[in-house]
């Protein structure tokens, strides 16, 4: 039988703790998309009448599922989809926005995606747009956020994220 002394067990632990955060990722983000079957597509992405912007952005969306909502149809935090979407939308659309912040993917600009998702849905919790989302819902959410400090903090450093993001999951267990 072979024995670790306590240096070597830590260390399996580590090995296991990271092992477990790479194959959690992908579970979460097929969970998350089934947490959120509830919402079927909506006929238009944004509120069309509202004005020639939301039109705009209606169009980007241009009806895909959404699995294939693409970073280039995402846009930027200068000009970009998701803080347009309807409630219905957001709920339609929301998996796929956590699936690109949560494994790590650029936006249009090449820069991280999870900038863009920290800035425009975790630090709006309180937004309309969130008003459909039951507490389950919620808790996905608020777990996207915990796996970017948990995987990302570096990148997020890098980028000046580190307190928006606490800010943010503040904000959505409150
Ligand atoms: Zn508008």
């Amino acid at each position: 039988m072979v024995s670790h002394n306590k240096a070597q067990q830590a260390d399996l632990r580590r090995l296991c703790a990271a092992l477990g955060e790479i194959v959690n990722v992908s579970s979460f983000v097929e969970t998350t998309y089934n947490l959120f079957e509830s919402f079927d597509k909506p006929e238009h992405a944004t509120n069309i009448d509202h004005c020639e912007e939301c039109r705009d952005h209606n169009d980007e969306v241009n009806g895909v599922n959404r699995r294939d909502l693409s970073p280039e149809q995402i846009g930027t935090v200068c000009w970009g989809i998701s803080s347009f979407l309807t409630p219905q939308a957001t709920g339609y659309y929301i998996p796929r926005l956590i699936e690109l912040a949560v494994t790590g993917q650029d936006d249009k600009d090449g820069d991280p995606y999870m900038c863009l998702f920290i800035n425009q849905i975790g630090l709006n919790s309180e937004s309309e747009q969130f008003s459909l989302l039951t507490n389950e819902q919620r808790l996905a959410v608020c777990n996207s956020l915990g796996i970017l400090k948990n995987s990302y903090i570096q990148l997020l450093i890098e980028h000046c994220w580190e307190d928006e993001i606490d800010n943010a999951i503040t904000q959505w267990t409150t």
